[in-house]
Order: C-alpha cells, then structure tokens, then sequence
C-alpha cells in the first residue's frame, strides 16, 4: 500500500521525523542508504543532546532502537537502499532508488544530510580527480602510526576539536593544512601539542608509486613545505547529499524547505550549513512530519508568517 509519508534518511532528522508520522498514525516508509543513524555512531563526543549524552554511539543504538520497534509493531517500513531522484506532482510524490526500486508515497522527506566534498573540487587543493580521502573523523588513533611520519590532515574543519577531544590520550601527530577560510576554527586546537597547523595558500598532491603521499604546501607566509605521508586524512567540511528529480537546491546548493514543491519536505543538515546539529536536526524533521500530518488535513498553521507558508499537498 502506498506509503502516507517516505523519509529518506535515516539520521536524526530522518528518525525523529519517522517517529513523528508513525505516532500520528500515518503510513511511513524510511529509506536508508547505510545504517540507522550511522553516522552519529562515530562521534566520539557529544554534549550538547538532551538526555545525557556522551558519545554518539549509544545515542544511535537507541535510535536505531526507535526504528526497530516500528518495524516490530508494524508501524514503519525500512527499506534499505540509496535514493536517487524525488519527484513530485498534484498526486504525489516517488523516491527512485539506485536499484531501480520506485516508492510512492504521499508526500517525501528529504533528510540525507551532508557528506565530504572531493578533494578535487576544493579551491585551494590540487588533488588527483577521484582521489577519495578517508575522513579523520572516522579514523581510529591505531591507524595513525606514532613515531613515523605525522599524518597529513587536508581542512580545519570542527571535527578536528571533536576528534581531539575524543582520544585525549592518543600519540598522533597531525600535520594540519588548511586554508583562511577555517583560520577561526582552529582555535579550539591550537593548545593541543600534537597537532601542528598550516595555513595555506595552495597545496598540492600526488600519489607515488612507492604508496605515500607527498604534499607540496605553500603557507601564507614563509616558504613552500615538502611533506610526505602515508596517512591522508581529509577534514575539508561538508556540502549538501543532495538527490535529483525535483528537490530544489539553492545558490550553496542547500536545499531551503520554503522552496520545495509542497509535497516534498526537508529536515536536518541538508536544509543549510548553519543549523547542523543533533538536536535542530531532530526537531526539524519531527516539525516537518507533524505539518504534513496537519497540512494534509487541511489544517492551517495561524503561526506561521504568509510569506512562508505552504499551500497545502492536496492544494
Ligand atoms: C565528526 C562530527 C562530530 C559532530 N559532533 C556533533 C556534536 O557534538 N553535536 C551535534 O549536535 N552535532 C554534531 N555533529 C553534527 C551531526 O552529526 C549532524 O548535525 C546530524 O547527524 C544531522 O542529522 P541528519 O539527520 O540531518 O543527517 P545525517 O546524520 O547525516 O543522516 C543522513 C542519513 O541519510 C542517509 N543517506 C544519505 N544519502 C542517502 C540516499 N541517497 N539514500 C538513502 N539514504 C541516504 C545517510 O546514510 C545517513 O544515515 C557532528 C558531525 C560530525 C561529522
């Protein structure tokens, strides 16, 4: 039977949206790519999640919980597969998976989130087309040897701090390049004797045959810096996991939900680089689940400002 709402994306926002729906009654399918709030199982520090929190991992095993209930209780249906394209018309919406699957479905959440940009679309870095950087966020401190060469990190971006804080005890020397633009980010880490951090005007690398990497880098100030390393790790920030079809980005490519067609909703980190937390994600993707519940019932919002408002899915 067709489903009332599709959620692609199973992190928080998508989560907390599926949760939203299925308690209100509607029929809710989740789509995900990997597993259930896989990403926040790797934070390795958190604060700032209501309920006491402290690392990611628990706080996705009880999410993945949430979602497992559902299913048990028949209330939601999981279906594991990537998301290529959303479209949606007066009638409805259909999520078009990677396997040529076709969902239909009332109305669609997009909750995908963000993922690494390529090394080779970074201003500042000049890097081999499809070079794939392993994230340091999702790096453990055993992978990166001590006392051989440091590891070279590619970004200043906060999962640095995070990552830092996480292993308060691990041996690692990082060699930080980085461009102005995460100058003020470095803060955070500037005490920290492990880490050693480079401005950069430009960098360059190449991948040799004898398995390193070497690293031509031209600081801001002083002369250029010759590293070699077999550890890479990027730490470049983010950009939007955007899906084709009818999802509408904007000029930074997020995707704001007042620009949607009214049938496709959006929640969590996708909606713009400024609100990329746990809990605005959880919040969002709930407040989207509960205004379609709403709006398809012909429900208005009086809260809401006219320049914002949605016409309704059956409008
Ligand atoms: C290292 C690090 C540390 C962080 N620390 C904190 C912190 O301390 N506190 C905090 O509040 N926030 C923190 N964050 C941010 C937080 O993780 C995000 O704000 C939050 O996870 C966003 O939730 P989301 O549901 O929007 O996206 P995500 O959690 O990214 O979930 C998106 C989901 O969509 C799935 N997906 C993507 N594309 C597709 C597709 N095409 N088809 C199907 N499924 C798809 C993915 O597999 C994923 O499961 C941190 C992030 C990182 C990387």
């Amino acid at each position: 039977m067709r489903a009332e709402l599709a959620v692609v994306g199973g992190g928080p926002a998508g989560v907390a949206a599926v949760l939203m729906a299925a308690g209100l009654g509607l029929r809710t399918t989740l789509v995900e790519a990997g597993r259930v709030a896989g990403k926040v199982a790797e934070i390795g520090a958190l604060d700032n999640v209501p309920g006491g929190w402290s690392d990611g991992a628990a706080l996705a095993r009880a999410l993945a919980a949430d979602i497992g209930r559902l299913r048990a209780a028949g209330r939601c249906t999981l279906v594991s597969g990537r998301a290529l394209r959303v479209r949606a018309c007066e009638e409805g919406t259909e999520t078009e998976l990677a396997d040529g699957r076709v969902l239909a479905a009332d109305a669609v959440l997009v909750a995908t989130g963000v993922t690494a940009p390529d090394p080779g679309d970074v201003p500042w870095l000049d890097a081999p087309r499809g070079l794939r950087l392993p994230p340091l966020w999702r790096t453990v401190p055993e992978r990166i040897a001590s006392g051989a060469a440091p590891a070279v990190v590619l970004g200043a971006d906060r999962p640095l701090g995070t990552w830092l804080r996480a292993h308060p005890d691990a041996a690692v020397r990082l060699d930080v390049l980085h461009s102005a633009a995460d100058a003020h980010k470095t803060e955070e880490v500037a005490g920290d004797s492990r880490v050693r951090l480079t401005e950069v005007r430009s960098a360059t690398v190449t991948e040799e045959d004898d398995g390193l990497f070497h690293v031509t880098a031209v600081p801001a100030h002083g002369a250029a810096r010759a590293l070699r390393t077999a550890t890479l790790l990027g730490n470049l920030g983010s950009r939007p996991a955007l899906l084709g079809g009818d999802l509408v980005p904007g000029p930074d490519g997020y995707c704001d939900p007042a620009a949607q067609h009214p049938r496709i909703l959006v929640a969590g980190d996708l909606r713009s680089a400024r609100y990329q937390r746990i809990v605005t994600a959880q919040g969002s993707g709930a407040e989207a689940a509960l205004g379609h519940y709403y709006g398809a019932r012909g429900v208005g919002d009086t809260n809401q400002a006219p320049a914002r408002r949605r016409s309704r899915p059956d409008a």
